[in-house]
């Protein structure tokens, strides 16, 4: 961890470039490369910002950021499992002086909060949906992959919360913590930097990787995209898989759009939502990771089309059966 960064900052202060304009996206890492799926990589992707990113950024996978001024820190999401909290305790620990003050949680999912207990330190920040979920939901997900050396997981939810937005000063670095609607979940929020042209999206965005919005909305998300790329980030830290730019609105949005004609045409012809994914080619999306999600996302279209609400109450564990019935079995998880 610290040989990467220290790397980086070698060929940085080589090439010294004024501090409000982004560095550079970090070349992710391959597939296939040896110790692919084991290798988090923490890098500045803006003077002071980091992005912790999990290969493959697949089921559980998640990443984090960190945000750094002085002797102030903040980090954005922890990870699923008490080892991979624990790596990302000392890969921050490697690069600032003092542990963060402040942990934001960008929504209630466990693979972005589990690991706030190894941040005793920090307040825990985060929309009041995101503590109510993460109070409610405990330790859920573990069930669902019972094989995976989750630890001795606590839960820690946000102490401190807010509805609309908030503004988290830090040192001399501003960061906007904003809701943008229901979209991958009911309690989304993202970080943008406004000074860095930096955004975190949290899992409304994910690079190579499937979107997941059964217990969000397919409008939602959309509307969240818009906003999104009205701020014109030159960073997009997303949720999963790893750091781009601006263009993964497109994609993504593209992935919805289909999602919902798929639904539209699928709730005039009375097929069912596995049926219709059996018969569904994806296309460029069918070689993004966890492909399978395409079930859970075609329920929580259909609902739409059929005028339910936005974020409305699903049966997950329906939703999660249905699923590996399509794929033939539980999805793997390499957290
Ligand atoms: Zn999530």
């Amino acid at each position: 961890m610290r040989q990467t960064y220290d790397l980086q900052k070698e060929s940085l202060m080589s090439h010294p470039v004024p501090s409000a304009v982004p560095r550079s996206i970090p070349a992710p890492v391959r597939r296939g490369d040896p110790g692919f799926l084991g290798r988090p990589e923490m890098a500045e992707v803006a003077d002071g910002v980091f992005a912790y990113v999990q290969p493959d950024g697949g089921w559980c996978l998640n990443n984090a950021g960190l945000i750094v001024s002085g002797h102030r820190a903040a980090l954005v999401d922890t990870a699923a499992t008490e080892a991979r909290a624990r790596a990302l305790r000392t890969a921050v620990l490697s690069l600032t002086p003092t542990v963060p003050q402040v942990l934001i949680n960008s929504h209630s999912h466990g693979d972005h909060t589990f690991g706030n207990f190894v941040f005793p330190e920090a307040l825990v920040v985060g929309h009041e949906r995101t503590r109510a979920e993460v109070t409610a939901t405990g330790l859920h997900l573990t069930g669902l992959w019972p094989d995976v050396e989750w630890g001795a997981l606590e839960i820690v939810p946000p102490a401190l919360t807010f509805r609309d937005r908030l503004t988290l000063h830090i040192g001399d670095k501003v960061a906007e913590i904003m809701h943008l609607g229901i979209a991958h979940t009911t309690n989304d929020s993202v970080i943008w930097l406004p000074e860095e042209r930096v955004l975190f999206t949290g899992d409304v965005v994910m690079n190579g990787v499937t979107p997941f919005c059964p217990m969000g909305s397919v409008a939602g998300s959309l509307d969240a995209l818009a906003a999104m790329r009205a701020l014109r980030p030159e960073i997009v830290v997303p949720g999963h898989g790893p750091v781009g730019r601006a263009d993964l609105f497109d994609e993504t949005e593209g992935y919805l759009r289909l999602l919902r004609s798929l639904a539209r045409q699928g709730v005039a012809e009375g097929i069912d939502p596995v049926s219709l994914a059996r018969q569904t080619d994806l296309g460029p999306y069918g070689r993004w990771l966890d492909a399978e999600r395409l079930v859970p996302n075609l329920f929580r279209a259909y609902a739409e089309e059929q005028g339910e609400a936005r974020g409305s109450h699903v049966d997950m564990g329906e939703m999660f059966r249905r699923m590996v019935e399509y794929h033939g079995g539980v999805p793997t998880c390499h957290a």
